[in-house]
């Protein structure tokens, strides 16, 4: 039988804050990951986005800190360290929104790279948990807008996305300027040789938690493909548009001249897209992002920047215009819909050329894609 919030010794403060965000029930991970964090374990938590795994940590962290006493200027107490700056946002959003209502003030604070460094310097003030990219927590060390010798939390979340993008060098360097002894809590996607060795650098006698590899999020996903040339893949974009007319859709490209090809082209057609990539200001990709999570948007072009870890609570449908190279990204990508118990379809155009790949992601993932005429 599934476990109550109330079942974990939790601070009844959180109570009303659940209630709103209408978390009944635990998930999976946060049913096994909540005890042993509270309980000041380090832990190794194997889950896929979608799966609860932020409230996991960011509830027994908060739980945790509620005992201390107040920071040592620009001492931060807990970081957790994300790949991209949407997710820093995101994770920043979730502390925050359960720090409201604490009997006491806990300041959380999220830095990123691609905006100006002076605002997050002057804010770094009393901040208790700072959630930050690592080339711009490395940036606000180095001006000492903030310190790292009295971290007593530290999480790395989505560390597999961390060592794929090349930021091992980073990750050394932070861990170098943290105290030995602290509680580590490592989450991946996947279990593979550069989580193992980071793990060991990490953690001391960690408790391991996988979610099983059978997701619900994907059960709750139909998906569907369509065989079609290069040539023809705008007009089918267009139909399948039409046919899904005021429903929220994603479209992921691969490239990001693609990505504004995609864009112009359904402008031209009389649709009001807005389109996010990595060469677009951070103040554009994270207006563009709200309007699409506050459903002002319908539909929105983007490449594999969002695929991971970016949640828009209810989007229907997901387009994949083009397949991305990694069967671990389609499923990322795919993964943006049919979360939280909610339906949603997903549908690839594959051109002849795409045949082979498919299949190899199809396998992966241990399930068969169904074809429309
Ligand atoms: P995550 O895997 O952390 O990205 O979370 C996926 C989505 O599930 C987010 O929209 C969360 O707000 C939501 N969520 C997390 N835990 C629960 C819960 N216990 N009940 C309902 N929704 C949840």
């Amino acid at each position: 039988m599934a476990l109550t919030f109330d079942s974990f010794k939790l601070n009844k403060a959180f109570t009303p804050t659940l209630k709103k965000e209408n978390y009944q029930t635990p998930t999976p991970i946060q049913e096994e990951v909540i005890p042993p964090i509270l309980a000041g374990k380090d832990l190794l938590g194997i889950a896929k986005t979608g799966s609860g795994k932020t409230a996991s940590y960011v509830l027994p962290i908060l739980n945790r800190l509620q005992k201390k006493g107040a920071t040592k200027n620009r001492h931060i107490e807990v970081l957790v360290l994300v790949p991209t700056r949407e997710l820093a946002i995101q994770v920043g959003e979730v502390f925050g929104t359960f720090s409201r209502g604490l009997p006491e003030r806990i300041k959380t604070f999220a830095v990123y790279g691609g905006v100006s460094i002076n605002p997050q310097m002057i804010k770094m003030q009393n901040v208790n948990v700072l959630v930050a990219t690592p080339g711009r927590l490395l940036d606000l060390v180095k001006s000492k807008a903030v310190h790292l010798s009295l971290v007593q939390i530290l999480v790395l979340d989505e560390a597999d996305k961390m060592l794929n993008l090349g930021f091992k060098k980073e990750m050394e360097q932070i861990l170098d300027l943290l105290p030995n002894k602290k509680q580590n809590l490592l989450f991946s996607a996947t279990l593979n040789k550069n989580i193992k060795q980071i793990k060991k650098l990490t953690l001391v006698d960690p408790v391991v938690v996988k979610i099983e590899e059978e997701d619900l999020s994907l059960d709750a996903i139909e998906q569907l493909y369509y065989s079609v040339s290069s040539e023809k893949k705008g007009p089918l974009l267009r139909s399948i548009l039409n046919k899904y007319k005021g429903q929220q859709t994603l479209i992921f490209t691969s490239s990001t001249y693609q990505a504004d090809n995609v864009f112009d082209k359904l402008r031209k057609n009389g649709f009001q897209p807005s389109v996010i990539h990595g060469k677009k200001s951070q103040g554009a990709r994270q207006r563009v992002l709200n309007n699409f999570k506050n459903g002002d948007l319908e539909i929105l072009i983007a490449t594999d920047l969002i695929g991971r870890g970016i949640d828009i609570e209810k989007l229907p449908l997901v387009i994949n215009y083009e397949l991305p190279r990694s069967p671990k990204d389609y499923i990322h990508r795919i993964g943006r819909t049919g979360r939280a118990g909610n339906k949603g379809i997903a549908i690839s155009l594959i051109t002849p050329e795409d045949e082979h790949h498919f299949k190899v992601i199809q396998k992966k993932m241990k399930r068969t894609v169904t074809q429309l005429e």
